[in-house]
């Protein structure tokens, strides 16, 4: 293993001995069997959004060790498959129970690399714990099915086969919970697994690789692979016949250019991309439910979530009595220091964040929209952005149609459901949409005409690991959680037997 460095030139609140503990123990990366650095020796610097501050070094991976990992996850991939799955349970469920051990390193870590506040990110290491749970529960129950053909010529029999090999590309704004979400239905499932972490955010990824090991994860089952340059790195493994899959979570642009990868090789893909989610205010809502909703559609993680709330569609006789109670939660959200319990959100990701949140509320603005609350932000050198509130923001305002990904709740009034659910599927995304109503026909009927993968029903979040998380139209292909994810990493065999009357 190689020494990590931990420099901090100008630590704002010099780290506390838990998360210095935590940086410590984050290994250089996890490559085949040991901890190694790249071959070139290259690395590069990840920050804390919250000062600015390099703290730690990883190391810059090129093609030629992406390679070696690949190697490494195909050699181990035969005798993984073979395991009982019993035995790949009994390896998930510990590495469950260490990671709710290792909570609070694991957290400092998000909170280091992310920005997200200390209760963010204890709540991200429970849920992405929660994915290895499932997973280990799940890998014992999968199976195939048996029946005579109607013509009674033939016994129907078939089987699940771990797909191999795959490449696991995951975000920055979530690393643990979408690194598990991914890897832990891959190992359940027989699978060797590369996991490459976003750039901005591999510390966390890293130390959960290493629990990983500790839990009696088998040498190249699971591997990391750090880059600061992902393109050529990644273009080379989905090139490689020896990788079955890719499941990414990122943007739809990114998306694009690996399902076109994908092509050459027929390669497997799962692909988690952008959103555009209407958050649509009916004026028979509770007011209360509305605005509490609302508060976790846009504030968990500053907005920083593809599921995020990207346009609020009110009614209009509901309009102003929402913006109203609204405005007051997002002028009084208190931004600062994410270690700090008082603070309701840290940074967002980093300076390109902020001036993306920026330029969409500029635009929105020129345009017409009114700025009804506004609260502050720390004016130092962090990645701070102060959480606002838009009114009337016109349909061709940038923020309607881009994502926003930051704090900013934008909102536009419409008349009646015809008009809403027409504007609420002028996006070429389709992950999430949330209805608040109390009249439950309303919700099913205009929940079946919205074209998204998800509703939430008087609900601002949809996640959870039992169920089907993924999007329709440019927002994915394929789904992650519940049953359903295990299959994305299984294909299906089927044995054609001799039936009854042969
Ligand atoms: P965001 O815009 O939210 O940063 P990205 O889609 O750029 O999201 O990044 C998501 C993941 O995709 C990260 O792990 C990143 O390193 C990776 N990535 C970015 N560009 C490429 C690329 N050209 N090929 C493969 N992976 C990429």
């Amino acid at each position: 293993m190689s020494a990590q460095s931990t420099t901090d030139p100008h630590p704002p609140q010099a780290l506390d001995t838990a998360t210095a503990r935590a940086l410590r123990a984050v290994p250089s990366r996890y490559l085949a069997d040991s901890w190694r650095t790249a071959a070139s020796g290259r690395e590069f610097d990840v920050r804390n959004p919250a000062t600015g501050a390099v703290i730690a070094r990883v190391p810059d991976c090129a093609e030629a060790d992406a390679l070696t990992a690949l190697a490494a996850a195909d050699a181990a991939w035969p005798a993984w498959a073979r395991t009982p799955s019993r035995a790949r349970a009994d390896i998930l469920h510990r590495l469950h129970a260490l990671m709710i051990e290792q909570r609070e390193p694991l957290a400092r870590l998000l909170v280091l690399e992310v920005g997200k506040t200390i209760a963010e990110a204890r709540g991200e290491v429970d849920y992405a714990a929660e994915y290895v749970r499932w997973y280990a529960e799940e890998a014992v129950r999968t199976g195939g099915r048996s029946t005579l053909a109607p013509d009674g010529g033939s016994h129907i029999i078939t089987v699940t086969e771990p797909v191999g090999p795959c490449l696991l590309i995951t975000p920055w704004n979530v690393p643990l919970a979408m690194a598990t979400r991914k890897f832990a239905p891959a190992l359940a499932a027989g699978c060797t697994a590369i996991l490459k972490p976003a750039e901005l955010t591999p510390l966390a990824t890293l130390a959960l690789a290493r629990l990983a090991l500790e839990a009696g994860v088998p040498d190249g089952v699971l591997t990391v692979v750090t880059t600061a340059d992902p393109g050529p790195v990644v273009q080379r493994l989905m090139n490689d016949d020896r990788l079955r899959k890719v499941s990414f979570t990122g943007s739809t642009q990114v998306g694009r250019i690996l399902q076109a990868q994908t092509g050459p090789r027929v390669l497997r893909s799962s692909m988690e991309l952008g959103g555009n989610s209407p958050f649509i205010v009916f004026d028979d809502a509770d007011l209360d439910v509305a605005v509490r909703e609302a508060r976790t559609a846009k504030l968990r993680m500053g907005g920083q979530s593809c599921v995020a709330a990207n346009r609020f569609l009110v009614q209009d006789a509901i309009a102003d009595a929402f913006v109203e109670a609204f405005a007051e939660i997002m002028g009084g959200v208190s931004v600062g220091d994410p270690f700090d319990d008082a603070v309701d959100l840290g940074p967002l990701v980093d300076d390109r964040a902020v001036g993306k949140a920026a330029r969409l509320t500029d635009d929105a603005l020129e345009r017409g929209a009114s700025l009804v609350a506004r609260s502050s932000a720390p004016d130092t050198a962090g990645s701070f952005f102060a959480p606002c509130i838009l009114d009337l923001v016109p349909a061709s305002a940038a923020i309607n149609i881009e994502e926003v990904f930051g704090p900013v709740a934008a909102v536009g009034r419409f008349r009646d459901e015809e008009e809403v659910i027409a504007r609420a599927n002028a996006t070429e995304h389709g992950l999430a949409a949330y209805v608040i109503t109390r009249d439950i026909d309303r919700a099913r009927r205009v929940g079946s005409r919205l074209q998204t993968g998800m509703v939430g029903i008087n609900r601002g979040l949809v996640s959870h690991v039992a169920a089907p998380f993924g999007g329709i139209k440019q927002s994915g292909l394929g789904r992650e959680g519940g049953p359903e994810g295990i299959a994305e990493y299984q294909q299906l065999k089927y044995f054609a037997a001799p039936g009854l009357y042969v």
